[in-house]
């Protein structure tokens, strides 16, 4: 689709990813910051659908977009101006926040020929990144997934008990568990289930708001600390958690898929409560959604 050497090397200096599919949907081109922001290289992509396993961009609610929701058919369709928020799916498994949008593609003949799609990265990761860079010298980042550690866990979520106990705002604290992981291990072996370790860690990270800690709490279990929240803010943030979990995949060298689904349980901070009691309310839940089936958020 693209000839022109000139046209190419612009499009690879943008910030932004972009890339053009023709009226199948399958894509034609692919920029650099495609690439990067998505994981994939252009020769793993080009030629696919992008429906194909791929990116399989998916709505807030974890609602995939792939059918009659896709933002490259509605302009291809006639309508204008498409923007969205969505979380693409990238390479590494986890889900990637990201503004989309589309542009129908005409040739000189005024012919349609397809779509384009520029999306921009929502997840903050520069920023995440450079806060987990200053963590890490003080020995507060997870070795394996990169998040916070289980001390940087605590050390946050006193403050938090503090700033409260001093008539500050309120918090929510949700207690997220991987559902039956020791089954990646004894199926997959123990370095898969790193694999899906750090690719949960990332969907969550990324699903969680700007001023929220995700930090690692132990094994496969994870803790959201979200200032402010109250019982429903704190209920939405754990249901995006799960959905994001439940749309994130591994493919494996052997085309394999690994994918894992969580629990979580929540508790809003109650004036007065120490941090251990905040945390021991939300694991009771988190084990009462264990009993219910797993897969699913209980938050109080
Ligand atoms: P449930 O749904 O009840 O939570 O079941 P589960 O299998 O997830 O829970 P269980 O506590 O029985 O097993 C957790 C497993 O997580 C066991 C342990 O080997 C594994 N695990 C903990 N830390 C790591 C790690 O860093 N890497 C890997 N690969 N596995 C880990
Ligand atoms: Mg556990
Ligand atoms: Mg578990």
């Amino acid at each position: 689709m693209i000839k022109d050497a000139l046209l190419k090397d612009m499009l690879d200096s943008v910030s932004e990813g972009v890339y053009f599919v023709d009226l199948e949907r399958r894509i034609t081109y692919w920029n650099r910051s495609a690439e990067r922001i998505s994981g994939y290289r252009e020769d793993e992509v080009v030629g696919s659908r992008c429906s194909d396993n791929l990116l399989r961009h998916v709505d807030e609610s974890g609602r995939e977009l792939c059918g009659e929701l896709c933002p490259l058919v509605a302009v291809m369709q006639g309508q204008t101006d498409i923007r969205a928020e969505v979380f693409l799916h990238h390479k590494d498994g986890h889900r990637v926040p990201v503004t989309v949008k589309a542009l129908p593609f005409y040739d000189e003949s005024n012919v349609l020929r397809g779509a384009i799609e520029v999306f921009t990265d929502r997840s903050e990761r520069l920023a995440v990144l450079a806060e987990l860079q200053e963590l890490r010298k003080e020995n507060l980042t997870d070795a394996l997934t990169g998040l916070g550690n289980r001390r940087y866990g605590d050390i946050r979520l006193d403050s938090l008990v503090e700033d409260l106990t001093r008539g500050g705002g309120g918090f929510g604290l949700l207690m997220i568990d991987i559902d039956h992981f020791k089954a990646v291990n004894d199926t997959y072996g123990h370095a898969t289930g790193d694999r899906v370790l750090r690719m949960a860690a990332w969907s969550l990270a990324n699903a969680v708001r700007r001023g929220d800690v995700a930090a690692r709490w132990g094994g496969e279990e994870f803790v959201v600390l979200a200032p402010g929240a109250d019982v429903a803010a704190l209920a939405e943030i754990a249901e995006r958690a799960r959905a994001m979990e439940e749309r994130s995949w591994l493919t494996l060298e052997d085309g394999r898929e690994v994918r894992v689904t969580v629990s979580v349980g929540g508790a809003v901070a109650r004036a007065g409560e120490p941090p251990a009691e905040v945390a021991a309310r939300a694991d009771r839940l988190l084990y009462r959604c264990k009993e219910a089936g797993r897969n699913r958020v209980m938050v109080e």
